[in-house]
């Protein structure tokens, strides 16, 4: 291993290394690590060729496919700040995204085409478009094919070696610009350095360690070389933070293998982790219900599982249970983290989690966190008690991609404000309350939707459930349910309402509940769009 700066660059050189292993499968595509490694190189040659230079934003659009890593290490090689934009925003949000972050190239797939081709005149900074997949010859001269460069991802081990382009690259030089995934207003362009990446992928092994230490277990030492290859399947997006992370930690840093999936589905995801003999999964917590509760899942041997992880979204106590009794080699494992934290910032695995379902863990060493009073955002509170998250450390990027206000209400003396209400205990695990925007106040009482909705989550006939706000005259807002069933399973208004009120203080009690068809919306990190399920409520008021 190379003593260089921890850069991504010197990263991406040290993943090379892993040579002829097979570094990414997709259907009937196969890249080994050397394969990618020359497509990517090759990439940066076309686009220094361009004229990207240091700096320079470079904009990558695709769902998951091989060609994603290779668009993203070629934009990383030549200096440039990549900008991953969400592969489900539509025509004119992908044009405000290459506008405000004004992207010089642009690296996308044939559907991202057909969405951002009527609105190329609106980006004046974009000179170039490469697009990977398209069947018909590109009829804008801006456009040309991806192929044309690296060609098919079958044929990427026998391009040329070529050097990579020459550049000063350093820690603390801009790496990433990462939306969030804009739950609760516009997605926010989160600016990351080279070290807030490389950290985050660091923290990720230390925690694991951390985890055997804990267990009284031995650290394996794994020499990732010579170990038997470990195998994810990735069903997560690859443009935000946590699929990008859950990609370059195992795959670039540790030999891993990933198998990507073209949209999640779970039955085929039990065909490729049978087919591919997949050793991690997860994500999201719907990934790991909708696995535990298929009516197929006996049909396959998924007994290479060997952890089922999840975190992004508030999960259900019942889920950690479930894992180890469904995956009986599976370790549980969940985990908090936001795109201004370069993703997972808090994680636990196995035995730390099963004792506590309701954490997410302690922070990865290299994080500090602290519990502050919401109202003055400044005096910090003691272990136990709730109130706002707010977080330090090399993981945690500096500001938002020109948004100075925002900037300027999140980041404060080195440390970064969540918007989180959480509360840590004497032993440094973090539980999530809600996101103070996920509170409401009935009359002045605090009602925490995730509280509600974990008990709502207990009733076995319950897929899905979301609490949310409705307005109310004198009380200001009151609490009501949205709910999705198992397939076969049965529920009444009356009986959950019931349910809550076995367990909760009355006022928590949802007035309404109201029973959704199909699995609850959500968006691309698999967050449930509150925003959308109001809309039934104020169609018929309660
Ligand atoms: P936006 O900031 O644009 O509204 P977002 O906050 O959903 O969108 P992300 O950065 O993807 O964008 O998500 C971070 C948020 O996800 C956290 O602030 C937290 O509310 C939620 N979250 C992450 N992990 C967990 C977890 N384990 N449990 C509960 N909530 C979580
Ligand atoms: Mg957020």
């Amino acid at each position: 291993w190379k003593n260089a700066p921890p850069t991504l660059r010197h990263v991406f050189e040290n993943g090379r290394a892993f040579g002829e292993r097979e570094f990414m499968v997709y259907e009937d595509d196969r890249a080994t690590y050397e394969g990618f490694g020359r497509a990517a190189v090759r990439l940066a040659n076309r686009l220094t060729a361009e004229g990207v230079t240091k700096g320079d934003r470079v904009a990558v659009i695709m769902r998951n496919l091989p060609e994603w890593p290779v668009a993203f290490f070629a934009g990383i090689i030549t200096g440039a700040i990549v900008t991953p934009l969400n592969a489900w925003w539509t025509g004119p949000e992908l044009q405000y995204g290459l506008a405000d972050s004004g992207s010089k190239v642009a690296i996308v797939d044939d559907e991202r085409l057909e969405r951002i081709a009527p609105h190329l005149d609106e980006c004046p900074d974009l000179l170039r478009v490469l697009v990977t997949r398209l069947a018909d010859a590109p009829a804008d001269p801006r456009v040309q094919r991806l192929e044309d460069v690296i060609g098919p991802v079958n044929g990427w081990a026998a391009l040329p070696v070529e050097p990579m382009p020459a550049v000063e690259l350093g820690p603390e030089d801009d790496a990433t610009i990462l939306y969030t995934s804009g739950t609760t207003g516009r997605p926010k362009g989160a600016l990351g350095t080279h070290r807030n990446m490389t950290s985050n992928i660091g923290a990720g092994g230390i925690s694991v360690a951390r985890n055997f230490l804990r267990a009284g277990e031995p650290i394996p030492v794994v020499d990732p070389k010579t170990a038997p290859q470990r195998t994810s399947l990735l069903v997560v997006p690859l443009f935000h933070a946590t699929g990008l992370s859950a990609t370059l930690g195992p795959t670039i840093n540790a030999g891993g293998k990933i198998v990507l999936m073209r949209r999640w589905d779970a039955e085929p995801a039990m065909q490729l982790i049978e087919r591919e003999k997949v050793n991690a999964t997860g994500g999201v917590p719907t990934i790991a219900w909708q696995l535990i509760e298929h009516p197929a899942r006996t049909k396959y041997d998924l007994s290479s599982l060997q952890s089922v992880t999840y975190g992004g979204a508030p999960s259900a106590p019942e889920l950690v249970r479930k894992i180890p009794e469904v995956f009986p080699a599976s370790a549980p494992g969940n985990g908090w983290g936001m795109t201004e934290t370069t993703a997972t910032f808090t994680s636990h695995l196995g035995k730390d989690y099963e004792n506590r379902p309701e954490s997410a863990g302690p922070a990865a060493p290299v994080g500090e966190m602290q519990i502050r009073d919401p109202a003055d955002g400044v005096t910090v509170l003691a272990p136990g008690a709730v109130g706002e998250l707010w977080v330090k450390g090399p993981q945690v990027v500096k500001l938002y991609w020109n948004k100075p206000e925002a900037t300027a209400e999140t980041f404060v003396d080195g440390w970064l404000r969540t918007g989180d209400l959480a509360r840590i205990d004497e032993e440094g695990f973090l539980f999530i309350i809600d996101r103070a925007k996920d509170m409401l106040i009935r009359g002045g009482e605090n009602i925490y939707c995730v509280e509600v909705e974990n008990v709502l989550y207990d009733h076995p006939a319950v897929m899905d459930a979301a609490l949310v706000g409705i307005p109310h005259k004198t009380l200001g807002e009151e609490p009501a349910a949205v709910v999705h069933l198992k397939p076969g399973g049965e529920a009444t208004e009356q009986e959950l309402r019931d349910l809550v009120r076995s367990r909760l203080a009355a006022f928590k009690v949802p007035v309404k509940v109201v029973f959704w068809p199909e699995t609850l919306p959500r968006n691309a990190n698999g967050k449930i769009l509150k925003t959308e399920l109001k809309k039934v409520f104020q169609e018929e008021p309660a």
